[in-house]
């Protein structure tokens, strides 16, 4: 999609410069053209202007040699005087300047005389030029003034001009004979000479004097008839092409300029248009590619058939971390496990950024499935260890789900969702652990979401049992606490392990309004037990919501229960991932006067810094540890070494699970003040609890209770 993107919009790009280039010559083009057009029009005007010019020259010669006393006079009284005739006209025609040709003609038009280059002549002009002289006479007689006209010969055009012969001094009058004026005719030829004299004034070169039309820049040369007797043609000026030829260079240059203009704002653009691109799937903060990126990559390679493991990988604690130290340091810790996976995964895959904290690696090829294996287990060694994140030290866990593909039975969004459900089943497992996909898992989650809709109603209607597990104390062996056990039973499985439930409801958020029902139950059932003190388990979820500490407050107000009674036990996982979030909510609670377990000792990172860090009123050593001290040296050593860590910080140790005298005498050897197990009692109801108390106590039991 990027490619097409890029592809797209360098085409586009470079068809705008083709676009502009082409508009840039083609108006140039038109412009040019109607310069040129326009040139030679004009010019075409000024040549025909031209040849009218050297008609006028013509009959303005004639007409000054014909009204001319001296010429009237010889004319009309002395047709034999040669000399004046030669030396007025016959002279100049042998010249030629002004025309080579002259004849005086009666008024019906035959010639009297008449002069060629120099040498006497007498020819009947009607015949030799036509209707066109025919109509030059005609038209003097009418307008009893001189004319002149273009007319074709044999020999090529002539300009002929004609006027009356007639005195200017009114005395002479007389000599005109009645039947009217003679006529004195000019004619000259109209040659290549006279084009040229046309070329010149006009500044055109080769101005040619042809018989047949040529071409654009011509003039039709026509007779007095309006017939074409010649055609003028010259070279066009094309002031148009010049005026490109001289500001092509600088056209040329502008449209570089333009078009480099172009190209850059163009790579601006492609670059903006790329990054946008680019932005759509990378993440911008790991620069790693993003969750359209991968699912793009899943598509493609599913396509091909190949085959592909996927990990999908959830941070834990991220939330605190950026809660607490900051956004900055969220965003360092983001880019710290974005190299980490980098290094991890090499060239060998592809790793992406999901968004928040979710990442994801995928990795092709026959032996993928053990490739990812391997990655996502080192992913979780590398984290076990805490992140240098300036100068803090952060620790962040990681749930990793894995899916594989094999054949082309899935699509990019089932394996996503495969290895989400993998995912989840990990982080429910207690995070720090991958998990692979399983059909059995897509049941879990059916149930799962069963389960939801069930512990909703059940909510709604308190539908919940609480039972009691008695701690009694080492020496005497009497109860000094109670652990709240919550109880469910559904509608449809019967009753429900809360290994089982509760983690459903830590994760749809039921936990908050169920930890609710727990707490004010539990305070109630024992309010009447002296002063056995009251133990209940409150998960991570619960201490994150920032109301917890007010609704405990508001329970312990409610229900009148003694808040130095009741302690809740906590595990040990929220303290590790959000040890500040963890810190200021204890201190809450130990404010209201409530005590602080913590539940499991000894299974996962608490440790001595633990310990002295949140104040914890006991520490509960886990089951599996109690069950492994009975079968070997080394579980005896771990215990001996918490249970001393405990004591010397004046936190008092309970252990947890015992089952038999073995295993009690073992913990009373070890150092441990309380006992929890099978071996003293299971968790029961309320009521039971109550005789107990009563048996134990049945004195004053406050006082000697409360010496724990
Ligand atoms: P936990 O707090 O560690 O509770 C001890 C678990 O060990 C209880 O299981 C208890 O029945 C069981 N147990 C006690 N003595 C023995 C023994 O000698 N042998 C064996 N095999 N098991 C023993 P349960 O009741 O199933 O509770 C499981 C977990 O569910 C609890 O572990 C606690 O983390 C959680 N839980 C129970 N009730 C609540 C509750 O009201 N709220 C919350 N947030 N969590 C609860
Ligand atoms: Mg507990
Ligand atoms: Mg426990």
């Amino acid at each position: 999609m990027l490619r097409n993107i890029r592809i797209k919009s360098a085409s586009s790009i470079v068809t705008m410069i083709v676009l502009f280039v082409a508009v840039l010559g083609f108006s140039l083009f038109r412009t040019i053209d109607a310069a040129n057009t326009v040139d030679t029009e004009r010019t075409r005007t000024a040549v025909a202007a031209a040849v009218q010019a050297q008609v006028k020259q013509i009959i303005v010669m004639v007409d000054d040699n014909a009204l001319w006393d001296a010429a009237a006079t010889a004319v009309y009284t002395r047709m034999s005087d040669t000399e004046f005739f030669w030396s007025s006209w016959g002279y100049s025609s042998a010249e030629g300047k002004y025309f080579d040709t002259v004849l005086v003609l009666d008024h019906e038009g035959r010639p009297l005389l008449g002069y060629h280059h120099g040498r006497a002549t007498r020819f009947d002009p009607i015949a030799r030029y036509g209707e066109p002289f025919r109509i030059l006479l005609e038209r003097a007689d009418r307008q009893r003034q001189a004319v002149g006209g273009l007319a074709g010969s044999a020999d090529g055009p002539v300009l002929i001009g004609i006027a009356n012969i007639v005195p200017t001094n009114g005395a002479l009058d007389k000599l005109v004979p009645k039947s009217g004026p003679y006529w004195l005719v000019f004619t000259k030829p109209f040659d290549q000479g006279a084009a040229d004299q046309i070329g010149r004034s006009l500044l055109l070169e080769d101005m040619k004097l042809s018989s047949k039309s040529s071409g654009k820049a011509s003039i039709a040369v026509r007779d007095t008839a309006a017939k074409p007797v010649a055609d003028l043609s010259w070279t066009p000026a094309r002031p148009g092409t010049t005026a490109l030829e001289r500001v092509l260079p600088w056209v040329a240059i502008a449209s570089l300029l333009h078009i480099l203009a172009g190209l850059f704002f163009g790579r601006q653009a492609l670059r903006s248009v790329s990054k946008l691109a680019d932005e759509a799937m990378v993440d911008s903060l790991s620069n790693l590619p993003n969750r359209r990126a991968v699912r793009r990559e899943l598509d493609r390679r599913l396509k091909r058939g190949e085959r592909l493991a996927l990990a999908l990988i959830d941070l834990d604690g991220f939330k605190g971390i950026n809660d607490n130290y900051g956004h900055h340091v969220g965003d360092r810790l983001i880019k710290s496990i974005a190299m980490l996976l980098q290094e991890l995964v090499g060239k060998n895959g592809m790793i992406a950024r999901l968004g928040g904290d979710e990442f994801a690696i995928l990795v092709p090829g026959a032996s993928a499935v053990n490739e990812l294996q391997d990655i996502s287990r080192a992913m979780l060694d590398k984290l076990s260890r805490p992140f240098r994140i300036d100068e803090r030290t952060v620790l962040v866990g990681a749930s990793i789900g894995l899916a594989s593909v094999s054949l082309r039975d899935l699509d990019s969004s089932e394996l996503m969702r495969r290895a989400d459900v993998a995912m989840y089943s990990a982080k429910q497992a207690g995070k720090m652990r991958l998990a692979w996909y399983d059909e059995m898992l897509d049941q879990k989650q059916a149930i799962a979401r069963t389960i939801e809709a069930e512990l909703r109603l059940a909510i709604d209607a308190e539908d919940f049992e609480l039972v009691y597990q008695p701690l009694v104390d080492i020496h005497e062996r009497k109860i000094v606490a109670v652990e709240a056990l919550l109880r469910w039973s559904s509608p449809t499985r019967g009753t429900v392990n809360p290994s089982e439930f509760i983690p459903v409801a830590e994760e749809t958020g039921l936990i908050d309004a169920m930890g609710m029902i727990v707490l004010r139950k539990a305070c109630r059932d024992a309010l009447d037990w002296g002063d056995v003190r009251l133990a209940i388990n409150v998960s991570a979820a619960q201490l994150r919501n920032p109301e917890f500490a007010s609704a405990l407050s508001h329970a312990l107000a409610e229900t009148g229960f003694p808040a130095d009674r009741l302690e809740l036990e906590i595990n040990e996982s929220y303290l590790v991932y959000d040890p500040d979030a963890a810190g200021r909510v204890l201190r809450e609670i130990r404010s209201l006067g409530v005590g602080v377990s913590l539940d499991d000792y000894g299974t996962g990172h608490a440790s001595i810094g633990f310990l002295r860090q949140f104040s914890f009123s006991k520490v509960k050593l886990d089951r599996s540890l109690v069950t492994e001290a009975g079968l070997s040296e080394e579980a005896r050593t771990v215990i001996h070494a918490n249970i001393a860590v405990a004591r010397a910080l004046n936190v008092a140790v309970a252990a947890e699970g015992v089952e038999t005298a073995d295993q009690a005498d073992l913990m009373r050897v070890a150092g441990c003040d309380q006992l929890q197990g099978w071996f003293f009692s299971k968790p029961v109801a309320g009521r039971e609890i109550a005789i107990r108390v009563l048996k134990d106590h049945p004195e004053h039991p406050s006082s000697r209770l409360r010496a724990v």
